[in-house]
């Protein structure tokens, strides 16, 4: 089912969900259901799962070092169908533009249709770990909104190359990310709310924000988007701070504020039990209000753990 139908059939009411990561190559997808079990008991309607893009490795080959290139987390579609099945929820796969090209992206696209996948993230993608900056890959797609207009065109039965009649045609219901504190590549928020509306104009259904620690964040974000017509649902994404160098690397890695009044807290605990504990309580306080306003889904970045955001449901949901 659509998210947007998910929202309907709500009536109001805010519903939980949340984002994984596929295992990396070579490791089980049974760690991967150990997090998600706990997890269901509060009735997603849907499981996001990430993509991860190619990065270089080094290999030893008698005693030197060889660059190759790979995919550490691939299997993104799979897991999705296996979620589907396992679990009988919504999964929804990222889709990226880094990393593939447009025929790539089709093949992938036909294959989410195959298997009744109703629901895509559209999404540029970051840089590869050794690049500054995002470079497109040939053939590929430059921003999201590039990517979101090829989805747009499938549901209409519009494919890359017009070889053949089509008697197919997706309906894939689009979300696309959002940045309440602005993408770090943008120079205004009010640039980067422009590029979201073209997103949205494009064909996205809904949006998803980056996570942030401070809600009025969030509200203003919201109040700036609908005032220049961005009119689709904007669920809010919360992450609970686990360790105590969270600190540094999410501010680092997705170019965001911590309230000092949650970095005080955090920099009072002994332990890495105590943090997660004051991420937990942040958490909470942070999602009751949100549900307070009215959000459709308060959307969870687990990263691969599950304990702390099932402390949150808990008390929320
Ligand atoms: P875009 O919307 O293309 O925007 C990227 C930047 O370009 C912004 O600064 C924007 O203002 C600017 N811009 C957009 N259009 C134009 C234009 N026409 N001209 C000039 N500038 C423009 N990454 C992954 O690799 N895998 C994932 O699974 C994943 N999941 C995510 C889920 C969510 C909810 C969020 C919020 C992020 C996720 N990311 C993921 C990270 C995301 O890929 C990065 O933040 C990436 O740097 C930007 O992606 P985007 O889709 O927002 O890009």
């Amino acid at each position: 089912m659509k998210v947007t139908d998910h929202i309907a059939q709500a009536q109001g009411k805010t519903l939980f969900s949340f984002e994984v990561i596929p295992p990396q190559k070579g490791k089980n997808i049974q760690e991967l259901y150990d997090n998600i079990t706990p997890l269901m008991e509060f009735k997603p309607p849907f499981i996001d799962v990430t993509t991860s893009r190619e990065e270089y490795v080094y290999v030893n080959k008698n005693g030197l070092l060889d660059k190759q290139i790979t995919r550490m987390r691939p299997g993104t579609i799979g897991i999705c169908a296996s979620i589907m099945h396992k679990y009988q929820v919504d999964a929804i796969p990222h889709v990226i533009c880094g990393g593939f090209t447009k025929e790539e992206t089709e093949y992938m696209l036909v294959d989410c249709h195959y298997l009744g996948i109703d629901n895509l993230v559209a999404l540029r993608g970051d840089a590869m770990k050794d690049q500054k900056y995002f470079e497109p890959t040939k053939g590929g797609h430059t921003y999201a909104v590039d990517l979101v207009k090829q989805i747009s065109d499938l549901n209409k039965g519009k494919f890359l190359h017009d070889i053949m009649d089509n008697e197919m045609h997706t309906d894939f219901c689009v979300g696309v990310a959002g940045y309440p504190e602005k993408h770090m590549e943008a120079p205004s928020l009010e640039f980067d709310l422009q590029k979201l509306k073209e997103k949205v104009e494009a064909g996205a259904d809904y949006v998803v924000t980056q996570m942030f620690f401070d809600n009025k964040k969030y509200f203003e974000f919201v109040a700036k988007a609908k005032a220049i017509g961005i009119n689709v649902p904007i669920i809010p994404g919360l992450k609970p701070i686990a360790v105590q160098r969270h600190l540094q690397i999410l501010p680092h890695v997705f170019s965001l504020d911590i309230p000092q009044e949650l970095v005080s807290e955090v920099l009072k605990c002994k332990t890495n039990a105590q943090v997660k504990q004051v991420g937990i309580e942040w958490c909470i306080q942070q999602s009751k209000e949100l549900i307070a306003a009215g959000v459709p889904f308060v959307h969870f970045y687990s990263m691969g753990k599950s304990d702390n955001i099932k402390a949150v449901a808990e008390a929320v949901f």
